[in-house]
């Protein structure tokens, strides 16, 4: 038998990590069991021969008081965070083959050849516009064309979608996958007049951090969770764990696993904490009435994304670089989703005389595409951006499950999940299939919980 701990958690993404923090802060104590030999999940920094390379998330948004009090508590604070660079509030959509940088004012907007004086009219009306009536689920499309025009649908919104969720804006559902939109209709009528009122204080959301910053930090996002892991007790992260048995004792529930000795373990918890990826949870040694209830989770669609990260000089690159990144309209045909400039983001992502991009293929549309060999990608990259030659990097990871897709019905997966807490005493399920995929809300949604648990 293991030493005593009230709480089990499975996984040791961002999400696990928050809520053993949020525990552990509050004196309760558990155990997080991971199944791979390291922290962090689909966060992943890479350093070599002077390139970073993100395989997973590239930067997170730091907007909310509760994500900066973290930060302070295990030292991730003050010079330690990196902001991106200040070309990178540019971002460049891909029309006709040329990176064209998306206007940041109506008059560039009107110069710009992805809206027009046609499109900018349209997104004008948008104030006068009345709230969606039907009683039919509403998609991200739908809502878009809708308030803004298919102009802004298909130049703006379409691909910043696919750059958050490779997904399908007519598939993705506008009050699962963006509920702060949906919200902020439900609320003004107008998204417009409402980001305006939004701004005063009495209407702002509670913990709002202001100005939102976009961040990472020197030696990659990995720092978070390796920061994170760092400040935990002594014996409260068990790496490299295979669990073998989960089942309900007592009220609560008896794990058992293999250690990374391969000694055979056992203990028993008052409450068990789920934040394995949504695809790996009917893989766990549940009870097959548990399995069952979570069938529409395990059906959550989650196509392919490889991220596939290339170092070049800078003198083979024409495009000057200026930016975040570019994102590819699906009308483009491209084997790309898009491209991050990556040390156009952040100081440190390249050796001197060299530039570094993190080019994402797969996703709904082509999934196929995540199998895209390197020298399609290069092909790519010269059309787009004028390189001609070799990369002197080059860093791939191929992620079979990346985004779990809010799509339209995503109702049904929360009920279910809610529905299987209730009927199991102790059990808990967390993780970016649940309020959120960004690294940010994953946090929020670990601190909420683990503060929650921590009161009953
Ligand atoms: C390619 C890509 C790019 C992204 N870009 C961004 C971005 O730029 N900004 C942003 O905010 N978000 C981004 N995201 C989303 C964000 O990274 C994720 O939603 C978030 O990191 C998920 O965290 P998590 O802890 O919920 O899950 P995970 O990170 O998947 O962690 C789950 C953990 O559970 C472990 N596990 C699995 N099975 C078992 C088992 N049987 N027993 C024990 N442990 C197990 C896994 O090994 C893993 O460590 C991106 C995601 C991907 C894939």
């Amino acid at each position: 038998m293991e030493n005593r701990a009230t709480t089990a958690i499975l996984g040791a993404g961002i999400t696990g990590l928050s809520i053993a923090h949020s525990l552990t802060n509050s004196a309760q104590s558990c155990h997080v069991f991971e199944r791979s030999d390291r922290v962090g999940g689909a966060i992943q920094s890479t350093l070599e021969n002077g390139y970073l390379a993100e395989d997973g998330p590239n930067s997170l948004l730091l907007k909310d008081t509760r994500v900066a009090e973290l930060f302070d508590q295990i030292g991730l604070n003050g010079t330690k965070i990196q902001d991106t660079r200040p070309d990178a509030h540019n971002r460049f959509i891909v029309n006709q083959g040329t990176p064209c940088q998306l206007p940041t004012s109506p008059l560039r907007m009107l110069r710009s050849p992805l809206f027009g004086l046609s499109g900018l009219l349209r997104i004008a009306k948008e104030p006068f516009i009345s709230r969606y009536k039907s009683k039919h689920e509403e998609s991200f499309a739908n809502f878009v064309r809708r308030r803004l025009g298919n102009n802004m649908l298909e130049n703006g919104a379409a691909p910043f979608v696919s750059g958050i969720y490779a997904g399908d804006p007519e598939s993705l559902s506008i009050r699962h996958a963006f509920p702060r939109l949906w919200a902020i209709e439900n609320n003004h009528r107008s998204i417009l007049m409402g980001a305006l009122a939004m701004r005063k204080t009495k209407h702002a959301p509670p913990h709002r951090l202001s100005p939102t910053r976009t961040i990472s930090f020197h030696s990659g996002l990995s720092e978070l969770p390796q920061a994170l892991a760092r400040n935990l007790p002594q014996n409260t992260l068990k790496l490299n764990t295979k669990i073998s048995a989960i089942e309900p004792c007592d009220g609560g529930w008896q794990i058992s696993w293999t250690d990374l000795r391969g000694e055979q373990k056992s203990a028993h918890y008052q409450k068990l904490v789920i934040t394995t990826p949504h695809h790996a949870i009917s893989t766990l040694p549940l009870p097959h009435e548990i399995i069952q209830q979570l069938a529409p989770v395990a059906a959550i669609e989650a196509p392919p994304v490889t991220s596939l990260v290339l170092g070049f000089k800078r003198q083979q690159v024409a495009h000057p670089l200026n930016g975040f990144g570019m994102l590819i309209k699906s009308s483009e045909n491209s084997p790309l989703l898009g491209v991050l400039f990556s040390s156009s983001m952040f100081e440190g992502r390249a050796p001197e005389g060299h530039v570094t991009l993190t080019c994402m293929m797969g996703g709904t549309h082509h999934p196929e595409y995540a199998e895209n060999s390197d020298q399609i990608v290069l092909a790519e990259l010269n059309k787009l951006l004028g390189i001609t030659a070799a990369p002197t990097f080059r860093h791939r990871t191929h992620w079979q499950h990346a985004i779990p897709q809010y799509n339209l019905g995503y109702q049904k997966v929360l009920n279910a999940l809610s529905l299987c807490e209730k009927s199991h005493a102790g059990l808990h399920f967390a993780g970016s299939y649940r309020g959120g995929i960004s690294v940010t809300d994953c946090i929020i949604n670990g601190l909420t919980l683990g503060k929650h648990l921590s009161k009953r």
